[in-house]
């Protein structure tokens, strides 16, 4: 589980990025993080990331405060937009590529990899380079490489934006599912209203800084908490 509890931060220029925010992620929840561009979402994964820390609040993993914990000790795995992959590496070095920095052993190396390859539709291209794939299969091989250490946290931050519409509703489902699949939480930053709707268990809403709404996608669509919530989702009135 995570649990955001009053947390705020203000950068040193004064900007108040998030405000006051209050948010639970249940084990194996689906939680997405929805809200117009400069809201504040990708302030909030980063903290829970431990990549920024808290003006104020509380951050807990798993009922532990988090606040002074270093990234690398929060079992988190987070996929960027903007996903970097080593060019020179095979499509199944860069998903070992993790697994190899926390010393584990060649032969259960191989068997994971191969699993998550599977489970991505990328097990026939182990052996290609990043310059060689589709961006649907790069963005495939970012996510592999992001969950072959089994995460107890998975943070995305809009990992589909740079793809084409096609590829977008193809990945989503694929995304939900794989996650779904793991059972492991996960915190999806998007500013596309569908893809919340239709990801999420949960979806939350922020506006500057602050949290407008959270609930199911019928709760917040059927009954938006806020004017705001209901012109940013198109409720029928
Ligand atoms: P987008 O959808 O465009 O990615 P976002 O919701 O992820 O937006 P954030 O990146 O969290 O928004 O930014 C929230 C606010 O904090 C914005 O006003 C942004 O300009 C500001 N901000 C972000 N990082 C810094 C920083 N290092 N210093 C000062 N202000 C910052
Ligand atoms: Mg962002």
């Amino acid at each position: 589980t995570v649990a955001l509890k009053d947390v705020t931060k203000v950068f040193h220029d004064g900007t108040v990025a998030v405000d006051n925010v209050n948010l639970d992620v249940d084990d194996g929840e689906f939680m997405v993080l929805l809200g117009p561009s400069g809201c504040g979402k990708s302030t909030v994964l980063r903290m829970v990331a431990g990549l920024e820390d808290p003006s104020s609040g509380a951050i807990l993993l798993d009922g532990e405060l988090a606040n002074d914990l270093p990234p690398r000790d929060r079992r988190i795995a987070m996929v960027f937009q903007d996903f970097a992959l080593y060019p020179h590496m095979t499509v199944n070095d860069n998903i070992a590529f993790p697994l190899r920095l926390s010393g584990v052993e060649p032969a259960s190396r191989g068997e994971r990899v191969a699993d998550v390859a599977s489970a991505l539709g990328i097990g026939d291209v182990l052996g290609r380079k990043p310059s060689q794939l589709s961006g649907g299969q790069r963005q495939r091989v970012a996510m592999g490489r992001a969950i072959v250490r089994r995460p107890g946290l998975f943070l995305m931050d809009e990992p589909l934006s740079n793809l084409d519409s096609g590829l977008r509703a193809e990945l989503r489902a694929e995304i939900s599912g794989l996650v779904r699949e793991l059972n492991v939480s996960t915190i999806y930053v998007t500013h596309d209203q569908a893809e919340a709707l239709t990801m999420a268990d949960r979806v939350a809403i922020m506006r500057k800084g602050v949290l407008q709404d959270v609930g199911t996608p019928t709760q917040v669509y059927g009954r938006p908490a806020t004017l705001y919530v209901a012109a940013f989702l198109g409720s029928p009135r």
